[in-house]
């Protein structure tokens, strides 16, 4: 393989490269199509490199999809508007229309969902986040003003002689017991409404659970449960609670936890008396039907009930993260979908671009949606004529017959996990276990820090093993994929739509060979650089 361009000085991520290229990774590559990608020989030919990355879930249609790249071409040639931000995007409504008629009818909701349309899949659930907690301080407010309305009201009462403030009411707010005079009046609203204040001024809570992937920006990245990215940026924005997966119960108990109680006052009877009022301190809760980077980790039906149940008694939003699972990568539109998953927010992006586009969306349910968010939430970037397009053609190809493209997934995922499980099922050892539905599929390695080889011992000690082992699939056997990020050693498996038994054959080889050198004791090397 020649690297022409070697001798240049790095200044674009050079720390990155040279972590690449200690695990043999750092291939650039010259030519992409279908579930192949090209790197070039000294020859000057091109080598084949059979992706099973796919873009990290970014391909579902492939690399260059012809129908897409004529339309591209088509777009261009005819001189589409691409920037044309604050006009009139009648190719963005037919879009959020056919978003909205699909999830309508995986979701089950009746309502539509109206559509924010953002550039990456990061971006589109950090607007999830600010629509959740726009939506959450309007109805604080709106709760806050209902109080403070009847505060005034049991003010009025007292001050004209109409009402009296039983002892009662000051005890049970931790006050002395006070004539019901207008001194003690004060006294008593003045306690009230301060601690309202602090109560009304905690920090809005965000749930989700252990594993989570849900971006690398300032706000996604406290919801991003590996510590590695997270730790350095706690101070920058509101912090998550971690919900484990694996213990039903814990949400509830965890929302329990988090509650806010307000104080107010009525008058009955000639009697003001105190009102307790749930404030909503849960802005939302963020998952992944399946978790990718966490692993290809799928969530049960039981903590979906859960979800369901916690968030519907909280007035707090599920936000349902498909940007991985979804676009029919897992045999449905929606991978929650199997899963009963009913979300009042969902987030689209990666294959939702054809890998031409670079858009993501966040879809709101109607009767959440708060249409204000419009305005005071944009990017110059987002919602562009070109990606609109490729988006709205990517939903036809993918709709088309009826959903033949789903059922491909579908199909060609059972194939490939059936021959993950027979390697699985001839190196108990070595597998641990392999998980995944559809073309979102991810096998287990079991742990090797205790490896009679040094170099594959201390890969696994320092979490690199599952790159160790994508270094040799890679330069052993031309096939790239990479472990998920959160989970080193699981490797991800997402290829296209395209994929062929050849294709699949081709990772049973690289896959068995990998095993025998592990199994083996490793007497011919994992390949290093
Ligand atoms: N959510 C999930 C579930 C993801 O898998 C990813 C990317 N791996 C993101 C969010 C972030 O998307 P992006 O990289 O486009 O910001």
């Amino acid at each position: 393989v020649s690297h022409p361009h070697a001798e240049e000085t790095q200044l674009a991520e050079p720390h990155l490269g040279a972590v690449l290229a200690s695990a043999g990774l750092d291939a650039e590559y010259v030519r992409a199509e279908g579930n192949m990608l090209y790197q070039r020989a000294e020859d000057g030919g091109e080598i084949p490199v059979l992706d099973y990355a796919g873009g990290y879930g970014s391909l579902l249609l492939g690399h260059h999809h012809p129908k897409l790249v004529a339309y591209a071409k088509e777009l261009l040639d005819a001189g589409v508007p691409v920037h044309s931000q604050f006009s009139l995007h009648p190719e963005a409504a037919r879009l959020a229309l056919t978003l909205s008629r699909i999830v309508r009818r995986e979701s089950g909701y009746e309502e539509p969902y109206f559509a924010i349309f953002a550039n990456t899949g990061a971006e589109a659930n950090e607007a999830a986040l600010k629509h959740a907690e726009m939506d959450r301080v309007m109805r604080l407010g709106a709760l806050l003003a209902t109080i403070d309305d009847g505060i005034t009201k049991a003010r009025e009462a007292v001050r004209d002689g109409s009402a009296t403030i039983p002892a009662e009411v000051f005890e049970r707010v931790g006050l002395e017991p006070r004539d019901s005079g207008v001194a003690a009046l004060n006294e008593l609203t003045h306690h009230l409404v301060t601690r309202n204040a602090t109560q009304a001024g905690r920090p809005p809570v965000l749930l989700t659970p252990e594993g989570s992937f849900h971006g690398k920006l300032v706000g996604t990245v406290q919801l991003t449960h590996n510590e590695g990215y997270r730790n350095p940026f706690k101070a920058l924005a509101a912090q998550a609670r971690f919900v484990p997966l694996d213990r039903p119960g814990m949400l509830r108990k965890m929302a329990d936890e988090e509650r806010a109680t307000l104080f107010g006052l009525e008058v009955a009877d000639g009697l003001v008396r105190l009102t307790e009022h749930d404030a909503p301190l849960i802005c939302a809760f963020i998952l992944e039907p399946i978790q990718g980077e966490g692993g290809i980790r799928e969530v049960s039906r039981e903590f979906v009930q859960e979800v369901h149940e916690v968030c519907a008694e909280a007035g707090a939003p599920v936000i349902v993260d498909e940007i991985q699972s979804g676009m029919g990568r897992t045999g449905d539109f929606l991978a929650g979908t199997r899963l009963g998953l009913r979300g009042d927010y969902y987030t689209l992006a990666k294959s939702l671009g054809g890998g031409l586009a670079k858009i993501s969306v966040l879809l709101v349910r109607g009767s959440r949606y708060q249409g204000q968010f419009e305005l005071i939430h944009s990017s110059t970037f987002a919602k562009d004529g070109f990606s609109n397009r490729i988006a709205l053609k990517v939903l036809e190809l993918l709709e088309a017959d009826d959903g033949a493209a789903y059922r491909k997934a579908a199909e060609l995922g059972d194939r490939l996990l059936a021959m993950l499980g027979s390697v699985r099922d001839d190196y108990p050892d070595v597998v641990k276990d392999i998980r995944g539905r559809g073309l979102f599929l991810g096998l287990e390695f079991h742990d090797q820090s205790g490896a009679p080889a040094a170099p594959v011992a201390e890969a696994a000690r320092s979490g690199l093993f599952g790159y160790l082992v994508a270094g040799h699939l890679l330069r052993g056997h031309r096939l790239r994929t990479f472990p998920t990020a959160s989970a080193p050693n699981t490797l991800r498996f997402e290829p296209s739509i395209l994929l062929t038994d050849d294709e699949i054959k081709w990772l049973e080889t690289a896959l068995r060979d990998t095993c025998d050198i592990i199994q083996g004791g490793y007497r011919r090397p994992l390949e290093l650089p």
